[in-house]
């Protein structure tokens, strides 16, 4: 159990460093298709284009953060 934390406790920085050079990118809105998407706060992602206002994940727009979160959750 112990060496299952500290591996997971590495795995998770590693996905922090990788992200966090995605929060500030802008994304393609689903609706409008213009790459105009941004990260208003945690989770929340706004596009400029069609006004539109998403739920996404905390860092990128298209996470996969947020399936990996459900998955362990169901364990
Ligand atoms: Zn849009």
């Amino acid at each position: 159990m112990a060496n299952f934390n500290v591996r997971y406790g590495v795995s998770l920085r590693k996905r922090f460093l990788a992200v966090g050079a995605d929060k500030r990118k802008r994304y393609k809105c689903d609706l409008c298709g213009k790459v105009a998407v941004k990260r208003v706060m945690n989770g929340i992602w706004h596009c400029r284009h069609c006004d539109s206002t998403f739920a996404g994940g905390a860092y990128t727009f298209h996470t996969t953060a947020g399936e990996t979160v459900s998955r362990l959750l169901n364990r």
